[in-house]
């Protein structure tokens, strides 16, 4: 362990975006391996096999400043696709209990509880007043 040890010391190491690139390399190896038709297996494996080489120098460059910005760039999209899973995850687990919709003036997010017949309901954020069915 002390050679690797040595051999990493200054270097990138691993991060979220090479882990990322990593599994991506493989799940595109086993779509490769499962894709009936000759040249698109072998096109997908290249990619597979290129992805798996960008991982790999990312981990091995010593131009740490540079990765750690692509990493936060990556870190950055990769928040928002987490939040809105999430977002959808809770809307899912709430559809029994809330009714979800956007308000007709400024799209605010706005829930409501359901079975309460027709009601006034009144925009937290913009003060727009409208009837909905719950
Ligand atoms: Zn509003």
């Amino acid at each position: 362990m002390n050679f690797l040890r040595r051999f990493m010391a200054g270097r990138n190491g691993t991060d979220q975006l090479s882990l990322a690139i990593l599994i991506v390399s493989i799940i595109l190896n086993v779509v490769s391996g499962m894709i009936r038709i000759a040249i698109i297996s072998s096109i997908v494996y290249s990619l597979a096999a290129a992805i798996l080489i960008i991982g790999i120098f990312r981990i091995l460059s010593r131009n740490i400043e540079r990765r750690r910005a692509e990493n936060a760039v990556f870190m950055r999209h990769w928040n928002k696709v987490r939040n809105y899973v999430r977002r959808q995850a809770d809307k899912l687990r709430q559809s029994k209990t809330f009714r979800f919709f956007k308000c007709p003036a400024c799209k605010n997010n706005l829930r409501v509880p359901k079975g309460k017949g027709k009601i006034y309901v009144t925009c937290p954020r913009c003060g727009e007043r409208f009837i909905k069915k719950t």
